[in-house]
């Protein structure tokens, strides 16, 4: 069944009054949209913790910085409402204005201090400024029981969970594996803009996470090691690293080694040609 679309702010709140009226467990899945699988296995999952699944669509523009993508992200609204009613989602919300969550007298926004620092942190300025204040209205404004975040997008997550809990909002945030295509490579709306040549070459990212785990595995524990074994795989498909680290998992701190019993995670931001590609991978721990 096709999905109720919701178009304002204001008929979100009278839907979700309705909603909690009559007692009923929601999951959000807020997403940008050019939807994929990765998108799709968040509903489906939602649909597994709530009642009602409501996912958002919304290109926000905060979290794009002046030079950044932001007028030619991919949009396909009816695709999306088409995608959205094969995963069983309930409800869409997809403002029609793109300053709609941001009207004229908007002055509240929300920084996450410490897990915004580092990686796509440092290297998007007010990125995750942006991310944490859409996500924050999103979860006051549809006051979920569940909501729904992917693994692909790591310290988005921790950025999320740290809101989350500061703020209070008593959401139960579940963060979940990243979907890959069958060769690999991580499912993005940005792999639209990568051309055929560019498509493989971009597989550089997970094969290199592939080769630290294999390290790792065998009892490689040294930082610089684990990084080289990426570094190597995107310099010999020509791409042009932005940052390959291996952090704290939870604390996002940058490790020197990988010690028994603390989980850690390897991150990589590379470009392939124009478009930036991010992955990221559990290891050791
Ligand atoms: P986006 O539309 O890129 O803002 O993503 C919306 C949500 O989908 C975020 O929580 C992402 O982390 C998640 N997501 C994006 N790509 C994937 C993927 N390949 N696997 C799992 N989740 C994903």
């Amino acid at each position: 069944m096709a999905p109720q679309l919701l178009r304002t702010v204001a008929e979100v709140s009278a839907w979700g009054a309705g909603l909690r009226r009559a007692g009923r467990r929601l999951a959000l899945v807020p997403t940008m949209g050019f939807l994929h699988e990765g998108h799709l296995s968040l509903m489906r999952e939602g649909r597994r913790h709530a009642d009602v699944v409501a996912a958002s669509i919304f290109v926000n523009p905060t979290q794009f910085g002046p030079k950044e993508d932001l007028a030619r992200y991919p949009r396909d609204l009816e695709g999306d409402l088409a995608r959205c009613a094969g995963a069983g989602v309930d409800v869409v919300f997809a403002p029609t204005e793109p300053g709609a969550m941001y009207p004229p007298g908007y002055q509240t926004y929300v920084e996450v201090t410490e897990v915004s620092k580092g990686l796509c942190g440092d290297r998007r300025p007010g990125h995750f400024r942006g991310v944490a204040t859409i996500v924050t209205q999103l979860l006051c404004l549809f006051r979920p029981e569940v909501a729904l975040f992917g693994e692909k997008d790591y310290q988005q997550l921790q950025v999320i969970k740290a809101l989350n809990r500061d703020l209070h909002l008593g959401v139960e945030i579940l963060g979940m594996p990243t979907v890959r295509e069958p060769d690999g490579l991580a499912m993005s709306s940005r792999n639209a803009y990568l051309s055929a040549e560019e498509r493989k070459r971009a597989l550089s990212l997970s094969r290199g996470l592939g080769a630290a785990q294999a390290l790792s595995r065998a009892g490689t524990r040294e930082a610089a090691a684990l990084v080289e074994a990426v570094r190597r795989e995107l310099r010999a498909a020509d791409l042009r690293e932005d940052y390959v680290e291996l952090v704290d998992a939870e604390r996002l701190t940058p490790l020197a080694t990988l010690q028994p019993g603390q989980p850690a995670r390897l991150l990589v931001a590379a470009f392939c040609g124009a478009t930036r590609l991010i992955d990221n991978q559990s290891i050791g721990g």
